[in-house]
Order: C-alpha cells, then structure tokens, then sequence
C-alpha cells in the first residue's frame, strides 16, 4: 500500500509518502513555477511514489477550492487563479487510487487532532498565520469542512478595530491586518526597512520600537478575531501557527492580552490559546491523514 500526501501553496508544493516513520527527509518540495505548474507537482508525486501502486492520495490545498468539483484555486498560482482540476489531474496519473482534497485549513485541524495540541479536546480552532492566514475548525471531536470545503477561513474574519484592504476586496478581514505579508507592509510603511517576518522578530527582540508595533498589532488582531469565534463556537482551545506567531513574541503578548480583554463570557473562562508544535508539516500530515480515510 502506497498511501501520498500533497500539498498545494501558497508558496510550494510538499509530497511525501504517508508512513508513520516519515520525517523531514522523506519529504519532497518544490517551488511553485511561474509557468506550467502541474508539470513540478506532477513531478514531485511521481518521483514520491516511485514506481509503486498508488493507493490512496490526500491533498490539502490553499484555498479557495471546491470539493465537490475537486477543483482548486489558490490566488497565489497564477495559471490556477481560475480553477484547476487537481483531483481529475492526480486521478489520471494514479488510475486506482482514491482521492481525497480538503482546504489546507481543513488538513491543518486534522493534523492537530490527530498529531498536535488538540488531541485531548473536542472543540477547537487551528489557526496558522504565514503571509495569509488560514484555520480550521473542529466541533465535537469532527472537523467542519463546510458547504463547498472552506469551513475555517478565518483569515476573512472582520476585525473590529481595523479597516486594512484585503486581497477578498472586503475590509477589515485579519489576514489583511495580522498575516505575516500584510504585518511587514505595515511595518515599512512605518519606516522600517528589514525584508523578511525573521527581521522583524529579530527586530522586535532587539527592541525596535515600529517591528514591535507591528507584531503587537498583529497580536491584537488576532486576539480579537479568537475571542470572537470562540464565543460563536464554545471552543476549548485555540491553537496558533505559522512563521509570525513564533512564540515568545511581542505578538503572543498582545494576542494574550486582547483574549483576555474580550472573551469574558463565564464558558470561555477556560479557553487556552497556545502555540503549534507541529512545525511546518501540519498541512502535508493532515493531507496523510485525509490519505488514510479514503484508504479502500
Ligand atoms: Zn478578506
């Protein structure tokens, strides 16, 4: 049995085999093409599965996507911006294996169910903060995928507070205030002038005062965005990810203190808020474990 795992963007694409003693080096990434974008992923699975039997292949996804067309359309892909059908294209080149596609917030919430910092609750909210920001959510031990997959996007949660554009065309939505590309505009706007979301926490440990204001900012945001889907969904616990919610930030800080300031009803007194362990893989194992259900 020869079970893949595929991950899509938003940056690259990651393939590896599911297995239980897979780890780092068995995974396969490869930056996304400016052109002919199946092509590298195409690549990428074949030479995972080397030559094997596919049996079973769980894709996670940047969204938008839609399930039921099996059809993804991450913004960040230019040649997939409109739709392509990943699903047809992965059956075509694995005849007998089924497949399973779910938004990469989706495969996010599995991973942390079944690996990560949910597996002792029932109700949470899975969040990772990259340059945009995804999340997935799970209700009494189930993952909600929604009506056309994309249950969890919490990255379009208006942020009271705050009116930045987002990329959707709406206002206000965190991942326009808190994602790790949008916090770093803000940051240069200011005046600062590192490159990258390492500069800037670098830059906020060594006490600049915009790189700290730019995580706080983001902190707070995000803290917001939290308390209020914890409110709507009666959560447990509220795990957070991603390159720009390295712990021990100014950014947990504020996350911390705006939590603290809005999720005052008596059943959010136990909500806990804290950072992933799952590193960067939390996408690629959730996609294995989606691998995994449509196992015949
Ligand atoms: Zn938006």
């Amino acid at each position: 049995m020869t079970m893949l795992a595929l991950e899509i963007g938003p940056h690259g694409f990651a393939a590896s085999r599911v297995a239980e003693d897979v780890g780092e080096d068995d995974i396969r990434r490869s930056p996304i093409p400016a052109r002919a974008a199946w092509d590298a992923c195409r690549d990428l699975l074949l030479e995972v599965a080397g030559g094997d039997e596919v049996t079973s292949v769980g894709i996670g996804s940047a969204g938008p996507i839609d399930m039921a067309a099996g059809v993804v359309a991450p913004s960040e892909i230019a040649e997939w911006r409109t739709g392509f059908g990943i699903v047809e294209a992965v059956q075509k080149l694995f005849p007998a294996a089924p497949i399973h596609l779910a938004f990469d917030g989706v495969c996010l919430a599995l991973a942390e169910r079944n690996f990560g910092g949910t597996q002792d609750v029932m109700d949470a909210l899975s969040i990772m903060v990259s340059d945009r920001i995804g999340g997935g959510v799970m209700i009494g031990g189930f993952v909600m995928v929604g009506r056309t997959g994309n249950a969890g996007h919490i990255g379009h949660v208006l942020v009271p507070g705050f009116d930045d554009l987002c990329e959707c065309g709406g206002r206000g939505c965190l991942e326009a205030v808190a994602g790790g590309a949008f916090t770093l505009k803000w940051a240069r706007a200011q005046g600062w002038q590192g490159k990258s979301v390492d500069d800037l926490i670098e830059a906020a440990q060594a006490g600049d005062e915009i790189a700290l204001a730019a995580l706080s900012r983001a902190g707070t945001a995000l803290g917001r965005a939290i308390a209020s889907v914890a409110a709507l969904l009666d959560l447990d616990r509220v795990i957070v990810g991603g390159p720009l919610a390295r712990p021990g930030t100014a950014l947990w800080k504020s996350l911390g203190a705006a939590v603290a300031t809005h999720a005052r009803l008596s059943f959010l007194t136990g909500l806990r808020v804290v950072p992933s362990e799952l590193g960067e893989v939390g996408v690629l194992a959730g996609a294995g474990v989606l691998a995994l259900s449509v196992q015949g």
